[in-house]
């Protein structure tokens, strides 16, 4: 290749996305092989998320990074609310991805910026982007954690905004929910590290949220300071069966990892690190690995409750909200 700022070296493991799904990925099976890492942005530039991520998962990652150590929900509909103890760490999921990604880099996987566009499975060919240029590139094994991307028939889907605002929060370092009444979801309220806050809104019925609703949960709440940045997107509710095919693989949002009930992916993509990077390398049958997985089943039960809900229209933000505060009252109760 002629121009000097495009590196395509062979790999064993070629993975699209270097967000959190694909890094991390990527720093696993840098130590089985050759890893060639692209991504269509820089890796650390795009906020995504609320960045609330189970502490025990969190701390699976060894990561020395910034974060708010919160040990407490609050759920408030309508002014009430529910208390129970939980813990999470809360971190900017910018600096988050970007640690992660260093960490690939660190287990020697090789970055290029482009854009994946398409792959040939029987000639084990994909092509890609890079500036003006399309090159196709022969892989051995392809990943891609490219996130979410909206199919034209999908109706089932979370729709989400976030923004990193300076400031604090009035609930400590208390994450805070408050549900939604018009649609299945809720707004949150987390902590973050260097006095700001992550603050947003979340749909997950295949509904647009409200612009309005997010306007005055964030008034409410007092949080006035800068803007720092925003971001948010689509959020996958139903979790892929087949996430292997040939010797292409699906991984975290591509793969559908997250949890309907409150749009958490982060912790199940940590958790089906170690196996996706076991079959991966091994070549073993992922697809039978996935769905015997504890993590599958709990993912499909939630998708078809939150799905039942949704249908229901107008009362289904309801029976939401009734739900979550039932569950949230029995974990207060069980301490
Ligand atoms: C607003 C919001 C709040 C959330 N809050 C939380 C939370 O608090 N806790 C939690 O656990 N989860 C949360 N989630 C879910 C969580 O953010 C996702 O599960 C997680 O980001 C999935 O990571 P990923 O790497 O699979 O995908 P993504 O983060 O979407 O990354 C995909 C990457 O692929 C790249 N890419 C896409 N297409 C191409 C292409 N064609 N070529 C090259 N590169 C490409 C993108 O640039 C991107 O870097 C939230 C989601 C949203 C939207």
């Amino acid at each position: 290749m002629s121009d000097k700022n495009i590196n395509f070296p062979e790999s064993d493991f070629t993975v699209v996305g270097a967000s959190f799904a694909g890094s991390l990925l990527a720093s696993k099976l840098a130590r089985h092989g050759k890893v060639l890492l692209i991504d269509k942005r820089e890796p650390g530039s795009r906020l995504k998320c609320g960045g609330g991520v189970r502490t025990r998962e969190f701390n699976r990652l060894g990561l020395d990074i910034p974060h708010v150590k919160a040990e407490k929900i609050l759920m408030s509909e309508k002014g009430r609310i529910i208390s129970f103890n939980s813990k999470y760490a809360v971190v900017d999921r910018m600096e988050f991805d970007a640690a992660v990604f260093q960490k690939a880099l660190d287990a020697g996987a090789v970055f290029q910026k482009a854009e994946y566009l398409s792959h040939e499975a029987a000639k084990n060919i994909m092509s890609v982007r890079i500036g003006e240029e399309t090159i196709e590139y022969k892989y051995r094994k392809l990943i891609l954690a490219k996130g979410f991307h909206l199919d034209p028939g999908d109706r089932f889907y979370g729709a989400s905004y976030v923004e990193i605002v300076e400031g604090s929060s009035r609930h400590g370092d208390a994450l805070y929910f408050d549900l939604l009444q018009k649609n299945v979801g809720y707004c949150w309220l987390f902590p973050l590290p260097g006095g700001r806050v992550n603050i947003g809104i979340g749909s997950l019925s295949g509904e647009p949220f409200s612009r309005e609703d997010f306007r005055s949960f964030k008034e409410e709440q007092g949080i006035t300071g800068k803007v720092i940045c925003k971001g948010g997107g689509m959020i996958p509710l139903v979790p892929a069966m087949t996430v292997m095919k040939d010797s292409v693989y699906l991984f975290g949002d591509s793969a559908g990892m997250v949890f309907s009930a409150n749009g958490e992916g982060i912790r199940n993509i940590i958790k089906m690190s170690d196996i996706w990077a076991d079959c991966i390398v091994k070549g073993k049958n992922l697809n039978i690995r996935w769905i015997t997985n504890r993590t599958f089943i709990r993912l499909c039960a939630s998708t078809m409750v939150v799905k039942a809900i949704a249908s229901t229209g107008r009362f289904g933000s309801r029976f939401y909200n009734f739900l979550s505060r039932t569950a949230a009252l029995a974990r207060s109760l069980l301490k």
